[in-house]
Parts: C-alpha cells; sequence; structure tokens
C-alpha cells in the first residue's frame, strides 16, 4: 500500500514524475535564500522572495514610470509626472512603463537571463509584465511590439535576443499589435551594465535603424529587459520616430530609476 502523500506525489503525467525525480536528484534552490525549490514555475527563485522584489505600483511617473515617494499607499490615486519630467515632455520615448524595481530577485533573475543562458526565465519576467499589463495598460494602445535588437554576433553568441523572448511572452496582451522586426543594431555596442552613466548613451548613439516603412504612422510599444539610465531606449525610439513612428512608449520588467535621464 502507497502512503496517501506519496500516492498524491507520484499521481501525475509523466511530467512530473519526471520533475520529481529531478528534484531528487538534482535539487534546485532559491538564488536568494538558498531555499530548496520544489516547483518548475521559476527554476531559480522561490515564490516568497520571487514575491517580495518589490513592484512598482500607483502612483507612479506617467512619463519615466518611476514610483513618487512620499505617497506611497493610496492605492488607486491616478499615475501624474514626477518633479523631473514635469513640464518637460520627451523628445523621444513619450512614456516608460516598468514592473518593479531593479532589485533583489528581480534583477538577478534579469541578469541571469541575459548573461547566463537561463531561457527559462522568460515566462516568469514576461509573467511578471502581464500582470502589470492587466492592471495599468490599455490593450489597444498599440500597433506593433518592438523588442530591442541585439546585433546579430551577439545574438548569435547568446542563442536568443531576451527582449524578444519577452515580447512574444507579452504579445497576446496587446490585441491590436503585431511584433514588428524592423528595428536593428547598426554596429556591435559594448554591454551598457559594463559602463558608467556617462558612457552609456554615447555607447548607444546612432547604433540603431529602421528597415522598410512598417513602423510609419504606427504606435509603438518598445520592449526591453531592463530599462537602467534610458539611453538604450532613447536611441531606438530616435532611429524608429526618424523612420515615421507616431509615438514610441517603453516596457520593461525593470526599472533602475534612480538612473533614468531621458534626453528632452
Ligand atoms: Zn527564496
Ligand atoms: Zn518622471
Amino acid at each position: 500500500m502507497i502512503p496517501h502523500s506519496l500516492r498524491l506525489h507520484f499521481s501525475g503525467d509523466w511530467h512530473d514524475w519526471l520533475l520529481t525525480l529531478k528534484n531528487i536528484l538534482l535539487p534546485m534552490y532559491c538564488k536568494i535564500c538558498h531555499s530548496r525549490l520544489l516547483t518548475e514555475e521559476n527554476l531559480f527563485f522561490c515564490p516568497r522572495c520571487w514575491e517580495a522584489s518589490p513592484r512598482i505600483e500607483r502612483p507612479f511617473c506617467s512619463f519615466c514610470g518611476k514610483p513618487h515617494q512620499g505617497v506611497a499607499g493610496l492605492g488607486e490615486q491616478s499615475n501624474f509626472p514626477c518633479a523631473d519630467c514635469r513640464g518637460k515632455p520627451n523628445l523621444f520615448v513619450r512614456r516608460i512603463w516598468g514592473c518593479a524595481q531593479y532589485a533583489d530577485a528581480i534583477s538577478r533573475a534579469i541578469r541571469l537571463f541575459k548573461f547566463y543562458d537561463k531561457e527559462t526565465l522568460a515566462e516568469p519576467l514576461a509573467e511578471l509584465m502581464l500582470e502589470f499589463a492587466e492592471k495599468e495598460m490599455d490593450p489597444e494602445a498599440y500597433d506593433c511590439l518592438v523588442p530591442v535588437p541585439l546585433y546579430p554576433s551577439r545574438e548569435r553568441e547568446r542563442g536568443y535576443n531576451q527582449a524578444l523572448l519577452l515580447t512574444e511572452g507579452i504579445a497576446g496582451f496587446f490585441t491590436t499589435a503585431q511584433l514588428d522586426l524592423s528595428l536593428y543594431r547598426i554596429r556591435p555596442t559594448r554591454a551598457q551594465s559594463s559602463l558608467k552613466s556617462a558612457e552609456r548613451a554615447e555607447n548607444v548613439r546612432g547604433a540603431f535603424a529602421v528597415r522598410g516603412d512598417s513602423l510609419e504612422g504606427k504606435r509603438v510599444l518598445l520592449i526591453d529587459d531592463v530599462i537602467t539610465t534610458g539611453g538604450t531606449v532613447t536611441e531606438c525610439a530616435r532611429a524608429m520616430k526618424r523612420a515615421g513612428a507616431l509615438e514610441v512608449d517603453a516596457f520593461a520588467p525593470a526599472l533602475a530609476f534612480a538612473t533614468i535621464r531621458l534626453d528632452r
């Protein structure tokens, strides 16, 4: 007679059974608190650490996306521009949407996702974006979803473009939008994360261009894995505006909002 708890454990399909076996042979531990992970939902973080990573909630700046200090807990209050953005419309990126602060489990997840070939993190990160979009964004607000492109040799080396994986993961929410891959990198750039704030704008200046005219007159949502200084999304938006895009907003799972400086 198999004990009840074990029966439950082994009663799933082959996939569950293999997962159980994998858990025994190759135990997985949370990268933050080192507790044992028992599901495959998120291979690197336990649900508690994942949930504890600070989310961006209302009210936040309606241009740069950073949360307003000192007004936390106001819940349903509508969003408004922060002191840095007030009266200074952005030249290229109209507004930035971000789901979480670039901190704790989410910043670890994004670094793993980008630099260590951990493709499986696309799913929990896209899930985070969908949760945010359902609360804050209009599913019909955009015509085109554009991932920040990698230079082809970089993409070959990594095996995937992390921004494209996120874009595919959230595409179902944006009912009027099509995936558009006409934005590309003209030249290789150094990883923004390896540079000081002042060097980042220079590193990506003029690095992007658009093929064809599919963005002409379109409302574009540009997607990246993290927005740190805003240099990359600004340059992408500049190229897309030059190619006739009507407006460009940017969306990322995380914002390092202490450092965001938009070109105005
Ligand atoms: Zn944990
Ligand atoms: Zn702002």
